[in-house]
């Protein structure tokens, strides 16, 4: 019981500080916990730490200060090679960019988010004809990028995040590089796969991904200034 009842993410009093003259300070301080089955919404202007943020919940920078933990692990205990580890087996991670290989078909891009999880190609393949289906694109499993629309695309890098069934989704700006009628369709994807039962956390500007969200953590000049599910839980004390 304990063991479901830990955070999938924890954050303490994180800090990062990119070097420079003058120093920027992107994030600073940062407290917050992710449960299972949550759908976060990380939301703020250009500029408040969202990225930033991100990178430091993937575990794919490190913090100037401050603890990062990935169910119950602290990535800050880790070598280069237990944090790939972890990240194979635990994370899904999403970009605005939706960086596909262009030579690659869709279900060989999503096949490829299993290369490090020791499947077999065979295996891998089968996995991704099934993610693919699950995002709606069982029809594209031999498309290339370069053939698919832009909210396609983004579907295959959704299917690619999931393909390893990671305890936690993270995506940055995912309907950044859409317009507003896709962007709605891959936000209800993102809303679905919640309701299936993936915790996910979403960082963007955009109103109506935060809209879809039942949990909306607000970032200005890098520090949580709001956090509707802050007084939610048993507990939880909300703050002025
Ligand atoms: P957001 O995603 O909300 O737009 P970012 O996390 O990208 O915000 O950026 C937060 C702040 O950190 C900004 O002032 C940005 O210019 C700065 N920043 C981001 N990345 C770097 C970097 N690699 N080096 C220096 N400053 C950076
Ligand atoms: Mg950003």
């Amino acid at each position: 019981m304990t063991a479901t009842m830990e955070p999938v993410l924890a954050l303490d009093d994180v800090r990062k500080v990119y070097p420079g003259s003058p120093p920027v300070a992107a994030v600073r301080g940062v407290t917050l916990s992710v449960h299972a089955g949550e759908l976060v919404a990380v939301v703020g202007s250009s500029g408040s730490g969202k990225s930033t943020l991100l990178h430091l919940m993937a575990a794919l920078d490190v913090p100037t200060a401050g603890r990062v933990r990935l169910a119950g692990h602290e990535a800050g205990g880790l070598s280069d090679r237990g944090l790939s580890g972890l990240r194979a087996h635990l994370l899904g991670v999403v970009f605005q960019q939706f960086f596909l290989l262009e030579r690659l078909s869709a279900v060989e891009n999503v096949a490829a988010g299993l290369l490090y999880r020791g499947v077999a190609g065979a295996e891998r393949r089968r996995r991704a004809r099934a993610a693919l289906e699950r995002v709606g694109l069982g029809h594209r499993l031999g498309h290339r990028p370069t053939t698919l629309s832009g909210g396609e695309r983004q579907r295959v890098a959704i299917a690619r995040a999931l393909v390893g069934e990671p305890r936690l989704v993270l995506a940055d700006e995912p309907t950044g590089n859409l317009d507003s009628a896709t962007a709605a369709g891959v936000v209800a994807l993102l809303r679905q796969l919640n309701r299936d039962g993936m915790t996910v956390v979403v960082v963007t500007h955009d109103r109506q991904v935060a809209a879809a969200a039942d949990r909306r953590v607000e970032l200005r000049d890098g520090r949580v200034v709001r956090d509707s599910g802050r007084d939610a839980g048993p507990g939880g004390g909300d703050r002025p």
